[in-house]
């Protein structure tokens, strides 16, 4: 008998994904008969004239157009969407609430949502979830920002501690950043979600909302507010927060204008607006009667700050309600185009852009050689028809195809 050695080099598996359309992430246009090829986790190539490489294996998704895979910039993994997920959470120990976590991360990853960040869990444990999606294919890459910045009683108390005054905020973005969050969340208004809560009326004065920013930014952290009172929003501008959530301007019986300065200084100041879109369309479920007789006032201001040039996303709260499912951004679409976006428009502030708001525009939100192979595959062109948007043929998460 002789002994022979056999020396392996290991070749990655290329895979070449053919479709009829492909949305790039910023290209208003669609790119016809699309190859791409992908290695591993990453995007090799893209393209209407690419070769399929030898020995790669052909993906023919006929009829199909390929997008990024979408970008939520504000979810909660934490609430499970349910008629009462406040309650639903306080039901359940660090263990269950995880378990629910994983499973809610991962509908969104089916869904078609392969990037979320996290605007407020308890107990950190988005952060878990986030390491835990390292290594497994089925979760979406996942930002977090571990338990919001809060007042005593204030919204969302339940999640977390409290923190009061200038020295407790800069004590609790310490905390946060020392436990590793990729931003910080202040509740710098009431919010809808939580009894006594509110959202009219600031909860933090101007001193606490700059000793946050300055704190964060002490830690190279980015820091967004969630704000619905003018004076908040206003508070939060000359503060320097980096983006806003919400933005709602809602007074106690109905909502403000945008004041022409705040529109002034949201451009200036470049600011980025999660805006809260998308509404699944679940039989029985509807927004708050308060908040759907804001919303032609609601919808006027937001018109007239996509128009001024505010960078918008979509921050979808998905989570919150019934109506906010995991994959709730699928239908942020039509209600973008409401605001005067374009379709290509909507899923590029869906995707692209939503990437480079969350800091990752160097590997999510395009279909690109050397970006993370993330992609949603529909049934129609979603450009001519959104509703294609909801026909999911694959979704490739970091280059691992979910099965369906
Ligand atoms: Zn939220």
């Amino acid at each position: 008998m002789t002994t022979t050695t056999v020396t392996v080099t290991e070749r990655r598996r290329l895979t070449a994904i053919r479709a009829a359309w492909l949305f790039d992430g910023t290209h208003p246009n669609l790119l016809p008969d699309p190859t791409l090829v992908l290695d591993g986790r990453t995007i090799v190539s893209v393209g209407s004239a690419v070769a399929v490489p030898d020995g790669a294996t052909v993906v023919d998704l006929a009829g199909a157009t390929l997008l990024p895979g979408l970008v939520d910039g504000h979810v909660h993994l934490i609430f499970d969407a349910s008629d009462d997920p406040v309650s639903a959470l306080a039901g359940r120990d660090d263990a269950a609430a995880f378990a629910t976590m994983t499973s809610f991360a991962r509908a969104a990853a089916r869904g078609g949502v392969t990037t979320v960040r996290d605007l407020g869990d308890r107990g950190y444990l988005a952060l878990g979830v986030r390491q835990a999606a390292t290594a497994d294919p089925t979760l979406p890459e996942i930002l977090a920002a571990g338990p919001p910045i809060t007042t005593p009683g204030g919204h969302c108390h339940f999640l977390g501690e409290d923190a009061a005054g200038v020295d407790g905020v800069r004590a609790a973005v310490r905390t946060r950043a020392e436990r590793g969050v990729d931003i910080i969340k202040i509740m710098a208004s009431g919010g809808n979600l939580t009894p006594g809560s509110r959202p009219e009326l600031p909860q933090y004065g101007l001193a606490e909302l700059r000793a946050a920013v300055d704190e964060a930014h002490r830690y190279n952290l980015p820091i967004t507010a969630h704000a619905h009172a003018t004076q908040a929003i206003v508070d939060g501008l000359a503060a320097g927060m980096d983006s806003f959530e919400h933005l709602t301007f809602m007074t106690t019986d109905g909502v403000d204008p945008v004041p022409d300065e705040v529109l002034a200084a949201l451009v200036r100041q470049a600011v980025t607006v999660g805006m809260t879109v998308g509404i699944a369309p679940v039989p029985g479920a509807a927004r708050p009667p308060g908040m759907e007789a804001r919303m032609p006032a609601m919808i006027a201001n937001a018109r007239r700050m996509l128009a001024a040039g505010v960078n918008m996303i979509a921050g979808t709260d998905a989570g919150i309600a019934p109506i906010k499912p995991p994959d709730v951004i699928r239908w942020a679409i039509p209600q973008f185009q409401q605001l005067g976006m374009t379709a290509a428009e909507a899923l590029h502030a869906c995707t692209a852009r939503a990437a480079t708001a969350l800091v990752l525009g160097n590997r999510k939100g395009h279909l690109r050689p050397g970006y993370d192979a993330d992609i949603l595959a529909v049934d129609g062109n979603p450009l001519s028809d959104p509703s294609a948007l909801h026909a999911i043929r694959a979704v490739y998460v970091r280059g691992t195809a979910l099965t369906r």
